[in-house]
């Protein structure tokens, strides 16, 4: 396809006449060899503008994104048009798996779609380092900055692996980026001011409609809302699962075709409701934020945030999902004091306590030059959270401390397709024999055959890894079915630090200020559903767009009574309340030893050390989550130290 140009490309390949606004400036730079990042609103057509490039450079594409099972349409379609693209995610089945990494290791890849995860596989970066990446392209890029609303880990080692990788120019796409967040972005990719092209945040087809009110009223105004002639498809957020069946059962009841959708529910239904959605014309579903990503439905004519959301930049995207065929929508928050305590003490549940860090450290700082670890056991040692622990490691790794070596298990289960002696017949003898070997320390189970890898080395005199390969090789041989089990992180020490109380109370930090920075983003939100100004102004403000005049068609702006906010419904401890919190630390539970412990019990915050001592089943557990994380965390600190 290279003597083809762009204009052809679009063309023939992708049945376009031209480019949509923001997608020629960002092919023109990737062409160019730079870096760039494209920050264009939810279907604006972001994919185009690395699908295009992909096809006219030499090399691969890698496309990094936390939702490729929602691209499978996507990689259909180019593998329809004859492109070499693929995805790697653990949906495929083995053969499926193994036909990519045959494509991979002929270098006959255009376009590979992975998880950003599969960069801590050691096999995988090998892969990657012997390829020719023409271009990585990031997904959801305002992951990767601390500063942004949806911070991931995996995502903060991108920027090393982009070096490390050589990968020849990166590009980085998001719907939601404030003017730091994208700084962020820029700098950590190299990418200069010409090559940053963002389309603006204005929908002038959206009305936004923001009402503060008590939850009864909230309930008559939704009625009101829904009522309306031109609703249309409808999407109405809600915080937690249970508040989704219940105003769903609500709705119903009022003689709306409403349904419930939540992670809670199983995949089979959930793609039954959104098929249905997707379909319908008058569809409503009343969802958890689980809902949304990936829908491409043009005609949403009503989101309503039923519970208010996290942030600004969730605002800016679930409302972004009405009206995208430029038609008139209608956008309304409600928000009741009440729903302010259940957003922030999510926030609150993430945050380990000082001790539980220090701990940690001086365990990880007892080890040896290298060492592996399984994260589920820290986990539940420590009593902090899987993604918050591994969000530390890679503290440790940015701060120069650890190097991680990547992921391993430790029990390799197989399954052979044939009598081993016709497997084995192929070998010269001594490979026989070590194979024999292996499978001699293997245990029978009812179908599968189970090893420990780190007993079978020893007992055998071998390498972990020669094992490891050989059961590796067997598997993309097609002799074996192959699962893993014990997944442990293999770790090497870069630096040792001189103080483990210093590098403790550092990190501790870094956890509060994150935890400070999603409390001011829920504030923002309250503060915008209060004030009397035009709303998409502020909206526009808080991502660095300055709207000429007011918007002129908000209910700000069309003057509209603006309800207050209701007072805040909390209130001090009672007496009651008080006693509760004494006897729960006087029972002396190891997992509830910490006031930040009591407070996530109460509130209802699940943690790795309650729910290995079955608390979460208590009935206490969640019994004061009316009540603020701080209040409950003070009461602890105040009558029970
Ligand atoms: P985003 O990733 O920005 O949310 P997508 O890349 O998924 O958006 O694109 C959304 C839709 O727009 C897709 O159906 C795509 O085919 C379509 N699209 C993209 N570019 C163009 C174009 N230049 N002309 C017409 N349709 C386009
Ligand atoms: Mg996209």
């Amino acid at each position: 396809m290279n003597s083809m140009n762009q204009q052809d490309v679009l063309r023939e390949v992708f049945g376009f006449e031209d480019f949509r606004p923001g997608q020629g400036q960002v092919v023109e730079r990737i062409l160019a060899g730079e870096s760039a990042l494209a920050v264009f609103p939810t279907g604006a057509g972001k994919s185009l503008c690395y699908q295009l490039p992909a096809l006219m450079l030499e090399g691969m594409t890698v496309v990094v994104s936390p939702l490729i099972a929602l691209m499978k349409d996507q990689i259909d379609f180019l593998v329809g048009k004859g492109v070499k693209a693929a995805r790697m995610d653990s949906s495929l089945s083995a053969e499926e798996s193994r036909k990519v990494w045959d494509d991979l290791w002929q270098g006959e890849l255009k376009l590979l779609y992975v998880a950003p995860e599969r960069f801590s596989s050691e096999r995988f970066l090998n892969r990657l380092r012997r390829s020719r990446v023409s271009l990585l392209v990031i997904d959801e890029a305002h992951c990767i900055s601390e500063w942004g609303h949806n911070f991931r880990p995996d995502y903060m080692k991108l920027a090393g692996l982009a070096v490390e990788l050589e990968v020849e120019r990166v590009l980085a796409l998001t719907a939601t980026a404030t003017a730091s967040v994208a700084a962020d972005i820029c700098e950590s990719f190299d990418i200069g001011p010409q090559a940053y092209v963002n389309t603006g945040f204005h929908r002038p087809n959206l009305v936004m409609h923001m009402t503060p009110c008590t939850p009864e009223l909230r309930d008559e105004r939704l009625l009101k809302r829904l009522h309306s002639p031109t609703r249309g498809a409808t999407i109405v957020y809600v915080t937690l699962q249970k508040t989704a069946e219940q105003v769903a059962a609500q709705l119903v009841k009022a003689g709306f075709p409403a349904r419930a959708y939540h992670a809670g529910l199983d995949p089979l239904e959930r793609h039954e409701i959104q098929d249905q959605f997707m379909g319908g014309e008058q569809a409503i579903v009343v969802a958890t934020i689980a809902f949304g990503m990936g829908i491409d439905k043009s005609d949403i004519r009503t989101v309503i945030h039923y519970n208010p959301p996290q942030s600004l930049e969730n605002y800016m995207q679930e409302t972004g999902r009405a009206g995208r065929d430029g038609q008139v929508s209608h956008c309304e928050l409600f928000l009741c004091p009440e729903d302010i305590a259940t957003l922030e003490n999510f926030s609150y549940g993430d945050t380990p306590t000082l001790e539980a860090v220090s701990g940690l450290l001086t365990e990880l700082m007892a080890q040896a030059d290298e060492f592996d670890v399984s994260v589920y056991d820290l986990a539940a040692r420590f009593d902090i959270r899987n993604l918050v622990l591994s969000t530390l490691l890679t503290y440790l790794e940015l701060d120069g401390v650890l190097r991680a070596m990547g992921p391993h298990y430790n029990e390799y289960k197989f399954q052979p397709q044939r009598p081993s002696v016709e497997m084995l017949a192929g070998y010269d003898e001594e490979r026989r024999q070590f194979l024999k070997k292996l499978f001699a320390q293997a245990k029978k189970g009812r179908t599968w055959f189970t090893i420990d890898l780190a007993a079978a080395a020893e007992s055998m005199g071998e390498d972990r890894k020669r094992l490891v390969t050989a059961l590796n090789y067997l598997e993309e041989k097609g002799e074996l079915l192959l699962k893993v089990a014990g997944l442990r992180q293999a770790y090497r020490f870069v630096q040792r630090p001189s103080s483990i109380d210093e590098l403790s109370q550092r990190i501790y930090q870094r956890f509060l200020n994150s935890e400070r920075r999603d409390i001011e983003r829920i504030e923002q939100v309250v503060a915008l559903s209060e004030s009397p100004e035009c709303s998409v102004r502020q909206v526009l403000a808080y991502f660095g767009e300055s709207l000429e005049g007011d918007c002129g068609h908000c209910d700000r702006c069309l003057r509209e009574e603006i309800p207050p906010l209701p007072g805040q419904s909390e209130r001090a401890l009672s007496q009651k309340e008080i006693q509760a919190i004494q006897k729960v630390c006087a029972e002396g539970h190891q997992a509830l030893a910490h006031p930040r412990q009591v407070a996530r019990f109460l509130c209802g915050l699940s943690s790795p050390a309650a729910s290995r001592a079955r608390l979460t089943r208590d009935p206490r557990f969640g019994s004061m989550s009316h009540h603020r994380f701080a209040t409950i965390a003070k009461g602890a600190e105040d009558y029970c130290r």
